[in-house]
């Protein structure tokens, strides 16, 4: 059997402890329920981490080096993030950690660390309808999904979203107030591979919904190293003989 893939997700876990409506939806912290989507897959092995876990918000260089994939949500305490431990997360994903980031993790600074942008982008608490549309059905992070699914209740995050260009756009969510967002996107820095993916307010159950697994599952799949190996900015030996001198 092919070795699993090690997944670490790391949950903020403010809301959970502080807000009832919150923990009336996720009672032992968003990260569990993220993480028994994935073990229900089959194929991966899951730890958790979060900020006030211990000194480095669980992400000690053990931790990130025994990981292949890091799960990212945060919201409300994004400032409170060591910038240590950005420079370690940063390192890693260059390295070839692979990175996904959750939902409100946009303005995260590793998030930000990593796009170079402000990552901005507009939104609404309404719980209005979502409609997610596979535009990349060829994908790996598609594998499996419909043409199109929904969600019930979702909060509205709207175009325009200040991200670099990304290199696959593979969902586009419609809402039902209007707007237009690039909800599933793929970046590339270093070695490391990054997947951005839109839903998961916490007063809502989404990671508890099926195709929400799906996609999370298909991105740890797809981010996962595929070296691990760090980059050095060596001075060379020519390996012919340099004639022109
Ligand atoms: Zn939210």
């Amino acid at each position: 059997m092919d070795k699993k893939i090690r997944v670490t997700v790391w949950n903020e876990f403010r809301h959970e402890i502080k807000h009832e409506k919150v923990k009336a939806v996720y009672p032992n912290g968003l990260h569990t329920v993220i993480g028994e989507g994935l073990l229900a897959a089959g194929d991966f092995e899951v730890q958790y981490a979060w900020l006030d876990k211990d000194a480095e918000h669980g992400l000690s260089e053990e931790v990130l080096s025994n990981t292949d994939v890091l799960i990212w949500w945060g919201h409300c305490a994004h400032g409170e993030v060591k910038d240590e431990i950005v420079d370690r997360v940063q390192k890693h994903i260059q390295q070839g950690m692979g990175l996904i980031v959750l939902h409100s993790g946009h303005f995260s600074k590793i998030f930000k660390r990593m796009m170079g942008t402000t990552c901005s982008l507009k939104w609404r608490e309404a719980a209005e309808k979502e409609r997610i549309w596979t535009v990349e059905s060829a994908h790996p992070i598609a594998q499996g999904l419909p043409e199109h699914f929904e969600l019930p209740h979702t909060e509205m995050y709207g175009e325009r979203f200040d991200i670099p260009t990304p290199k696959d756009v593979v969902f586009i969510t419609w809402y039902e107030g209007g707007e237009v967002f690039r909800s599933g996107v793929t970046f590339e820095r270093g070695y490391g591979r990054i997947f951005y993916f839109a839903p998961g307010h916490e007063t809502f159950p989404i990671y508890y919904d099926e195709n929400i697994r799906k996609v999370i599952a298909n991105a740890a799949r797809w981010a996962a190293p595929r070296i691990r190996k760090e980059i050095t900015c060596p001075s060379v030996q020519a390996l012919e003989e340099i004639k022109s001198k």
